[in-house]
């Protein structure tokens, strides 16, 4: 069969379709404009005609390629993480808004998945000191995974530190605080409609552990926070479109100062920040 013959008769989105070509026939765009007639092999067919049987199902392109671009880079996913989103790339922004380039701020990513927001933070600030708790090991091994595929062997700030358990509890006693603690945790609520549209994702990464209203691991997060912040340290938390203004409030009763909400590129209120009182080192 021939390329152009295949794409005319997929039935999948035009992007979809590239990506499949790219990644499993290696073929990219330009040479499919240039050459339209490029002859695939029966074993290319068959695995275009099965990733494309996936993604008929409803299953995301990022899990049929096993990769997703986020802040640039391209981060390795599995069904075990969450696809990163590009609102996400919200929460990277604010925090090398609130650090020097060369500066050693030490960084926390609560619910870290794929390493995403995590190892974007750490490839754009080499000497920032970067943690990244999740409770799923499979999750952490994927960040494992991209860490050692993004980062430089001999990076200033060294390899990211990945450990497995519930929020702060994961991290050993007696741990400095963090100038940033980052987070784009479980916000969907048990029940919610629009978990049968992320059905192929992981639960524990939309819902949390014990079924929840949606705010259940915010509400952990925050209350933990103060705890781990430096002084003059910001906490950033991604949530749910509705969910702005509680969440507001639960930062402004945990006494963070300068508390604010952030809309992304949909105009959607999408990540609340706030900041410990006191002078920042
Ligand atoms: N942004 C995801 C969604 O599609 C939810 C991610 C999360 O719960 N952290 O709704």
């Amino acid at each position: 069969m021939i390329a152009a013959e295949w794409m005319a008769g997929c039935q999948l989105a035009r992007v979809e379709a590239l990506a499949l070509l790219r990644d499993i026939a290696g073929l990219s765009h330009a040479s499919l404009l240039a050459h339209p007639d490029t002859l695939l092999g029966t074993d290319a067919v068959e695995r275009l005609q099965d990733a494309a049987r996936r993604l008929h199902a409803g299953e995301p392109l990022a899990y049929v390629l096993g990769w997703r671009e986020f802040y640039g880079l391209r981060f390795a996913v599995s069904p075990a993480v969450l696809v990163p989103r590009p609102e996400t790339e919200m929460l990277v922004d604010f925090a090398l808004q609130h650090m020097a380039p060369q500066g050693s701020a030490r960084v926390l990513d609560l619910g870290t998945g794929s390493g995403a927001i995590a190892l974007a933070v750490a490839h754009e600030r080499p000497h920032a000191q970067v943690w990244a708790v999740d409770a799923s090991k499979e999750a952490l091994a994927v960040a494992a995974q991209n860490a050692q595929a993004l980062l430089p062997r001999d990076r200033a700030g060294g390899a990211p530190r990945l450990v497995a358990g519930d929020w702060f509890a994961a991290l050993p006693a007696q741990m400095p605080r963090f100038d940033i603690i980052l987070s784009n945790p479980p916000y969907v609520a048990t029940g919610d409609v629009h978990l049968e549209g992320l059905r192929y994702e992981p639960l524990l990464a939309l819902v949390g552990r014990a079924g929840s209203d949606g705010l259940a691991e915010i509400r952990r997060i925050v209350a933990g926070a103060p705890g781990y912040l430096a002084a003059g340290g910001w906490l950033a938390i991604e949530h749910g479109y509705d969910q702005a203004q509680a969440v507001r409030a639960m930062l402004c009763a945990a006494g963070l100062t300068a508390v604010g909400t952030q809309p992304d590129l949909a105009g959607i209120p999408r990540m609340t920040f706030g900041q410990r009182a006191g002078e920042s080192r």
